[in-house]
């Protein structure tokens, strides 16, 4: 009896999961990371992805790939670089057409596997009606925090009573119904449309509401409070299975080349002693703020790792205004890149602290090593990220108030020095024990993502 049930799941994990994921680098590797999990329980993979930063199948010769245009002109394109929220918007409306002819035609396809649901970004929130249409069930992905997600959930409550818009001069007030954040860490963005935001981010939750699951690279012991609270506003079934890059080694889905020189020139560092940065693959600054930040790290007298993607710095191309000799000047106690492979960095005996602009990834990957952290969020989530690094978990400090050489050469010192900056560790090193602990048998986020493998196959 019991040999036939284990049979008959067996042969409904067999099946087919379809991944939508949202183009952009924070997005996409975490998809592809979940798509390998649920692989390695049995399901067959098929990624649906757009010609913006199509992923490279080459890496990935156990899933099948769609592609899809997602009608984004040259010019759309252009505008995206500097102006997410309307790509994001774009893409909810552009691609509706193109990803139903995908979808439909993909569940008609008798040839393979049958399909059990669609695995979508919840920022895609079009995907929700489109499978309703097609009678397929949709999971939703969200790849940032449980704590960020809620304080985008309580917009219409925090613009009812008056937090948003922001206004300048109540930017310090704590807000009291999402505490420890207060008015400046809520994840707004100061843009002329406010309406676009409030749109994209009601189409998200509601399409969440609407799902038959919610997924987060996050794990119970980190965001506790945040998934009960979470649990009983959206009354769905939610699956805290992160940290997903830690189930298991994957090949790197990194839009842009990994320069492995970072790792050789962290050989010949000292143990703990070396500062990583790097503000992700968004963030943009201006040139005044990255001389601040060059004359912080000089000035620190500690080694450094900077990552300076092209397009970090408004105006130039890449390292244009340093000044010429600012490399030399150091002696090779400073090395900059253009891409770092990320993780092996984290992961290296000689990192003592990441700076990071707190996107939800870098501080997961963070988290994970009990690196501890110096935040500089740029916009939305990562200032709630920022907030909990320093003021929930405490393993870090935030720098705020905009880029001053003097304060960033103080944090480093302050993060690096044995006392202060040993507590930050300490602490960091409790909660990567923690994400070790969940992925074991009988930790959270194994028992979850073993509900979850339980909950797909009963459709
Ligand atoms: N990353 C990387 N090399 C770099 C900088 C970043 O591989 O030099 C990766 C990082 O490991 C993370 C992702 O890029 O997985 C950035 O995602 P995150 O959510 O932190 O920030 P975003 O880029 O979305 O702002």
């Amino acid at each position: 009896m019991e040999n036939t049930k284990e049979a008959q799941l067996q042969e409904r994990i067999g099946r087919r999961l379809i991944f939508f994921p949202l183009p952009l680098q924070g997005h996409i590797t975490p998809m592809l990371q979940l798509a390998n999990i649920l692989h390695s329980k049995g399901f067959s993979i098929t990624i649906v992805h757009t010609n913006l930063n199509s992923p490279n199948p080459a890496n990935y010769p156990h899933f099948t790939f769609y592609h899809i245009h997602d009608g984004l002109s040259e010019t759309d394109q252009e505008a995206s670089k500097t102006d997410i929220l309307s790509l994001l918007s774009l893409l909810n409306v552009k691609c509706v057409e193109p990803f139903k002819q995908a979808l439909a035609e993909l569940l008609a396809d008798n040839s393979g596997d049958p399909s059990a649901c669609l695995v979508s970004d919840a920022i895609l929130h079009f995907t929700s009606a489109v499978c309703k249409s097609l009678e397929i069930p949709r999971i939703a992905l969200r790849t940032g925090g449980v704590c960020s997600f809620l304080a985008f959930a309580a917009f219409p409550l925090l613009l009812e009573k008056g937090y948003l818009p922001l206004q300048d001069d109540r930017l310090e007030d704590p807000v009291m119904e999402l505490a420890p954040l207060r008015v400046k860490d809520l994840p707004a963005i100061k843009t002329s449309n406010p309406e676009n935001l409030y749109e994209l981010l009601q189409g998200m939750i509601q399409e969440t509401k609407a799902s038959s699951g919610l997924i987060f690279n996050s794990f119970q012991q980190l965001e506790e409070l945040a998934l009960s609270k979470l649990d009983q506003d959206f009354g769905i079934p939610i699956f805290p299975i992160g940290p997903f890059h830690k189930h298991f080694t994957t090949s790197s889905s990194s839009l842009i080349p990994e320069d492995h020189s970072s790792i050789s020139w962290l050989d010949k560092q000292a143990f703990n002693s070396v500062i990583y940065v790097s503000f992700g693959s968004i963030a943009a600054i201006q040139e005044k703020d990255f001389l601040e930040v060059a004359w912080g790290l000089a000035n620190s007298k500690h080694p450094f790792l900077w990552v300076v993607r092209p397009g970090l710095i408004h105006g130039a191309d890449w390292l244009e205004p340093l000044p010429e000799n600012y490399l030399e000047m150091l002696n090779g106690r400073g090395n900059i890149v253009k891409w770092a492979p990320q993780l092996e960095v984290l992961s290296h005996p000689s990192v003592g602290a990441f700076w990071t602009h707190c996107g939800w990834n870098s501080t997961l990957e963070s988290i994970c090593e009990g690196v501890p952290m110096i935040c500089s969020p740029c916009f939305t989530d990562q200032f709630v990220n920022a907030r909990y690094v320093s003021h929930v978990w405490r393993i870090g400090l935030q720098l705020e108030n905009g880029f001053s050489r003097e304060k960033i050469e103080m944090a480093i010192k302050m993060i690096m020095e044995k006392k202060q900056g040993g507590e930050f560790r300490e602490r960091a090193l409790d909660l990567k024990e923690k994400a070790n602990l969940c992925l074991k048998p009988g930790g959270s986020s194994c028992e979850s993502l073993q509900s979850l493998v339980n909950y797909i196959s009963l459709f």
